[in-house]
């Protein structure tokens, strides 16, 4: 990136990730950069509380975005970002304007979406009035038992676990009756994220109040009374209360995963481009949360601000996770540094093993917002208050470990006769670079009738090119010998190896409604199964359709 007479730096989005990078990059940067803000809503939303305001012990504040981008030294421009074209430097919003940029940073967060049919789904501050009426209706004895559940895919756990805990205390506060309450998580051990001692912590909690944990399974559906899991069991529910699954919005002309998260790397660069960068829940790091995201975003504001010419050396983005759990009574802290390998680190304990004791502890955004609310951030750690630096980079391992498993591929249910992918599949699947243009592209998949091409760097799977993606590419009137494969793949495709059985297979395919579904061995791809060629070979064998 040549560095510009004046730099300007858009930051698509209003949120945690945002406000950071923007407050980072003034602190960092200081006059070398304008700062823009677009973003659609008007206000900026602090939704940790999220899970206490139906209980009445903490309430959502929200603030206007004018105010704190003028308070930060950027500008704000309303509008969502709906396509950009990387070649021109040019954001295209949904009101019609396109804004230019020397450097771009994503940070328009992650939707939620139903995970759980049938389920009350616990978005945030939009839920509160449906949780209230639960309890009310818990209150009258009419509702006795509820499940709260983390529907696969949901790595970020905490809130649900808070919902429970604070249910649990209503019902002994009011000393409801007979009430039953179980929490399903295809987590192995509870709040798995932070290490055993955290697991231990939130599993003692759990028996305390008296609530019946089903670990290692993924609630699916609610329906006539049942909580159906898996891979396999029902429990007995009047109610239940779901985390979503999150969901990244469409942005024309930047890769995005089949989930629409943009992948990035350490500096908070996204793949393949020079002058995009992402942060927050919009990025395909699999840890929704806020600190991450203000991690994130310093990581790619120090980036930003050593090319714009600010004296310093950037630092990769290393991620630390904090955590509070509001049990309703006392707040329990909770720290893990996710170590490659390193071992166990974590450390829980009803005291404070952080400080402050923010929410969301962000570098320049804790501050910043304690100011602006008029809270002063207390600066020193209470004496006495335990925690284990580990000095750890996140490696690809951990990340890799993270990542959550589309339901629970790993079992072995499937008996000696199921079929696997890789004799179903066909061997010879088209194969093209990231550098290639679309219109080379959509010419061979004419030539070779077909639908859909794997996207190999250095013979490594990192995309898929659909005749879907084409089809929205050229509907945005790209040109078809200028845009880039790299800009309009799926990234990271989800993946088989081809030992997996065609049932599972299916499976993948249809909870992430993808009909092309690449093999690989070793990151390398070797074959790809198509949705309709999978369910012919499953009816073949079994005569039946099948569900999950
Ligand atoms: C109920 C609940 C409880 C939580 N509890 C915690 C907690 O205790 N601790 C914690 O650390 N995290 C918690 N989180 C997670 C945390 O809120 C998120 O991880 C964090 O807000 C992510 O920051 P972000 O900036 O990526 O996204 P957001 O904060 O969601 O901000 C996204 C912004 O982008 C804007 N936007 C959307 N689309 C576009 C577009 N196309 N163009 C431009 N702008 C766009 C939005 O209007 C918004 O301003 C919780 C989340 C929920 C829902």
């Amino acid at each position: 990136m040549a560095r510009q007479p004046s730099f300007h730096v858009l930051i698509a989005g209003g949120g945690v990730a945002a406000l950071e990078a923007a407050l980072a990059l003034r602190a960092l940067a200081e006059d070398l950069v304008s700062v823009e803000l677009v973003a659609p809503e008007p206000e900026f939303w602090y939704r940790p509380l999220a899970v206490a305001e139906p209980f009445g012990l903490g309430e959502v504040r929200h603030f206007e975005l004018a105010d704190l981008t003028a308070a930060a030294g950027a500008t704000f421009t309303p509008g969502a970002l709906t396509a950009v074209d990387v070649d021109k430097r040019l954001a295209h919003t949904s009101v019609g304007s396109s804004l230019s940029y020397d450097v771009l940073l994503v940070a328009s967060g992650a939707a939620p979406t139903p995970a759980v049919a049938g389920a009350l789904t616990f978005r945030g501050p939009a839920d509160t009035e449906k949780v209230r009426k639960l309890l009310d209706e818990l209150a009258r004895g009419e509702v006795r038992r509820i499940a709260f559940a983390v529907p696969w895919g949901a790595v970020w756990s905490l809130p649900i676990y808070e919902l429970a805990f604070m249910t649990a205390n209503y019902v002994a506060e009011r000393e409801l009756e007979s009430v039953e309450l179980a929490l399903v998580t295809p987590e192995d051990e509870p709040l798995q994220l932070f290490g055993r001692a955290g697991s231990d912590a939130v599993r003692e909690l759990l028996d305390e109040r008296g609530i019946e944990l089903h670990p290692g399974a993924s609630a699916v559906e609610f329906v006539g009374g049942e909580l159906r899991l898996v891979p396999d069991g029902r429990i007995a529910a009047e109610r239940v209360v779901a985390l979503p699954r999150l969901r990244g919005s469409r942005i024309d002309g930047l890769p995005q995963t089949v989930d629409g998260f943009l992948p990035v790397g350490p500096d908070g660069l996204v793949h393949g481009l020079v002058d995009v960068f992402a942060a927050g829940d919009i990025t395909s790091f699999p840890v929704k949360q806020g600190g991450i995201a203000t991690q994130q975003a310093d990581a790619a504001a120090e980036t930003i601000a050593a090319a714009a010419g600010a004296d310093l050396t950037p630092e990769p983005f290393r991620p630390v996770l904090r955590g509070l759990l509001l049990t309703g009574r006392r707040p329990r802290y909770l720290r893990h540094e996710i170590a490659g390998g390193a071992g166990d680190v974590s450390a829980a304990s009803p005291e404070p093993l952080w400080w402050p004791p923010a929410k969301i502890v962000g570098r320049y955004l804790a501050p910043f917002l304690g100011s602006i609310a008029g809270v002063d951030s207390p600066v020193e750690a209470p004496s006495g208050a335990a925690a284990v630096p580990v000095k750890v980079e996140i490696g690809p391992d951990a990340i890799e470990r993270l990542k959550p498993l589309p339901l629970d591929l790993a079992r072995d249910n499937q008996g000696e006769n199921a079929a696997t992918v890789g004799e179903v599949m066909s061997t010879d699947p088209l194969l093209v670079a990231p550098e290639d243009t679309l219109g080379e592209v959509a010419e061979k998949m004419r030539d070779r009738d077909t639908g859909s091409a794997l996207v190999a760097d250095y013979g490594r799977l990192i995309g898929i090119l659909t005749s879907r993606d084409l089809l929205r590419a050229f509907a945005g009137r790209v040109h078809p010998s200028e845009a880039r494969v790299r800009e309009w793949m799926t990234a990271e495709p989800v993946a088989v190896p081809g030992s997996t059985s065609v049932d599972d297979a299916v499976t993948v395919m249809t909870e992430y409604g993808i009909h092309h579904l690449p093999v690989v061995e070793n990151e390398r791809p070797v074959g790809m199964l198509g949705l309709r060629q999978a369910t012919r070979s499953a009816r073949e064998r079994t005569g039946i359709g099948l569900g999950l």
